[in-house]
């Protein structure tokens, strides 16, 4: 089975999508990863779908991403003693640590990390954005603020601090129970949220080590100035538009996800555009013709994967949403305009010394002159197949590991069709394997031309240097 589009689909499981029926409905529909989302469901919930997961694979031969997402400090304010409170335009509201439920003049923010950093001036946002405080006095344990734009507060919706780099972690006590049990059960890709700073990954590297990859979801604009560093130091990026339309004005999204995006792409890291895709699709079994020219604009930017939020975790048309992603996909990618576009994107490589880099390259141009079936990785650690796919060549790329674990997280990467096989031992082999596999998933006719490409010694991370053309 094979998915006929190089752009990946990643969708979110929960209550709307939790029989093993409609994941396997999803699955043929189209996604490549499947998220599960800790901020919502419980442990045993989060087990039971990563069962379904793997049986599932089992049962196609496909390998199939499972991404765990963590919650991240996300704040909230306090429980309020008569139901929600009314705020209105000017008045004094106060917030402190008195775990007293709230009135319309006070409510608890049980969060002393924040007050310790908010200054005067400093903006509050509260429930998604909705409503906007600004602080006027403050001190360790309580703010005094002016409510700017007011509303209806109700308990426990969350707080957005976007001025301010906040001295928190970026894995609660949650997060680490959470994480405990994502790479007990065996998670490919754990996503980090609310990330602020280069150290925050690290600091979830050293508990993760090479048990999973890390996708850093960017959503404050702290992270954002920080674009270059932590694009560096992280496996993959979310452009996680649903916060960081909170902490930024919506309009600044558009051109900051379009620089996210081709940051990614240079550096050769997977980048997924999320949230409010299909929005309407939630209650609607049709998009708007404005999501479905979002989820080509993401397309045509070159993202590696879009992704479905509650669209397919609690929208009463989960397989819908995801046929219509594979649809609107198929169609760009087929558009000549679209192959111009990424070409116009790419950005080439600068001379570095490199020789994974000048095989790729090579790569490329072979493809385009050969008009080659497909392209042939062999990747123990996903590096080389993760170089080709940077390269966002006109073939297939198939990629072929011995190591599960590799196979499975490539299923989030751009034009990459992950595939499980035994290790091969030499060139010979390898290049019979190659062409083998290239028409065994119907890639390739006998007789086609394949560009392989590989490392020798095999197995060996990292050491891309070899490339052969031969005839599948
Ligand atoms: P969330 O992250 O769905 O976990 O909030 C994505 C986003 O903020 O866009
Ligand atoms: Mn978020």
């Amino acid at each position: 089975m094979r998915r006929t589009r190089n752009a990946k689909i990643v969708a979110t499981l929960g209550p709307a999508s939790s029989d093993p029926a409609v994941v396997r409905q999803l699955f043929m529909a189209g996604v490549d990863v499947f998220r599960l989302n800790f901020s919502h469901g419980s442990h045993a919930d989060h087990s039971e779908r990563f069962k379904t997961l793997r049986a599932l694979e089992q049962e196609t031969g496909r390998p199939i991403g499972i991404l765990a997402d963590l919650q991240g400090p996300k704040l909230r304010v306090g429980t309020f003693a008569d139901g929600p409170a009314m705020l209105a335009q000017g008045q004094a509201f106060r917030l402190d640590l008195d775990k007293a439920p709230g009135t319309a003049e006070r409510v608890c923010l049980p969060h002393p990390e924040i007050f310790a950093a908010l200054v005067p001036g400093a903006e509050l946002l509260l429930d998604d954005g909705k409503l906007r405080l600004v602080v006027e006095r403050c001190s360790p344990d309580f703010a005094e603020t002016r409510v700017v734009v007011g509303g209806k507060l109700s308990e426990r919706k969350g707080v957005n601090v976007p001025g301010v780099v906040l001295p928190i972690t970026a894995l609660t006590d949650k997060d680490r129970r959470d994480l405990a049990l994502a790479l007990e059960l065996g998670a490919d890709w754990i996503a980090l949220s609310f990330v602020q700073r280069p150290e925050d990954v690290t600091e979830a590297r050293a508990l993760i080590g090479d048990r999973a990859a890390i996708v850093v979801k960017l959503e404050k604009p702290a992270a954002v100035e920080r674009l270059d560093e932590i694009v560096a130091v992280t496996d993959a990026v979310m452009v996680a538009r649903g916060d960081l339309g909170v902490e930024l004005p919506a309009e600044r999204v558009p051109s900051i996800q379009k620089r996210i995006v081709r940051t990614c792409r240079a550096l050769g890291k997977p980048v997924i555009v999320a949230t409010q895709m299909l929005e309407s699709m939630i209650d609607s079994p049709v998009p708007t013709r404005a999501e479905a020219s979002d989820v080509a604009t993401a397309i045509y930017e070159g993202a590696d994967a879009v992704m479905l939020s509650a669209e397919s975790a609690s929208g009463k048309h989960p397989v819908l949403a995801v046929d219509m992603m594979n649809r609107i996909i198929e169609q760009v990618e087929a558009d000549p305009a679209y192959r111009q576009l990424i070409d116009a994107s790419h950005s080439v490589a600068r001379p570095s010394g490199d020789v994974a880099e000048a095989v790729c390259c090579a790569m490329r141009r072979a493809v385009t002159l050969l008009h080659a079936a497909a392209i042939v990785c062999y990747t123990s650690s996903g590096h080389t197949s993760l170089r080709a796919a940077r390269e966002r060549p006109e073939s297939p790329i198939l990629s072929l590991t011995p190591r599960l674990a590799t196979a499975r997280r490539l299923a989030l990467v751009w034009g990459v069709h992950s595939v499980h096989t035994a290790d091969v031992d030499g060139v010979d082999q390898m290049t019979a394997r190659a062409s083998e596999v290239a028409r065994r998933d119907r890639f390739a006719e006998a007789g086609q031309l394949i560009v392989v490409i590989a490392g020798m010694p095999f197995g060996t991370p990292g050491t891309t240097n070899l490339i052969r053309i031969a005839t599948a």
